[in-house]
C-alpha cells in the first residue's frame, strides 16, 4: 500500500507512515468500526423501544405497545447478529 499523504511505499501492514507519521486507516479498519458503531445503536435503540412498550402496556395501549415491543425486539437482535463473521 501507499501513504496517501506522501506516496511512500508501505508494509500493508503498518499504522503509521514511516516517511512523513500519517496515522493509516484501512478500509477494513473503518468498516468495523462503522459495524460497532452500528450494533450500539440498534441495541440501544432496541432497549430503549422495549422499555417504552412496557410503559405503553402500563398505559393500556395495548396496540402501540405490541408495535413498539416488536420493533424493539427486531432491533435486538439485529444488534445481536451484527458483527458476527
Ligand atoms: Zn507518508
Amino acid at each position: 500500500m501507499k501513504c496517501p499523504s506522501c506516496g511512500k511505499s508501505l508494509n500493508p501492514r503498518a499504522v503509521r507512515c514511516t516517511g512523513c507519521g500519517t496515522r493509516l486507516i484501512r478500509p477494513s479498519d473503518k468498516l468495523a468500526r462503522k459495524m460497532t458503531a452500528g450494533r450500539g445503536l440498534s441495541l440501544a435503540c432496541g432497549g430503549l423501544l422495549v422499555w417504552l412498550a412496557v410503559f405503553l402496556f402500563f398505559n393500556d395501549a395495548m396496540l402501540f405497545g405490541t408495535i413498539t415491543a416488536v420493533a424493539g425486539a427486531a432491533l435486538l437482535f439485529l444488534g445481536k447478529t451484527m458483527n458476527r463473521r
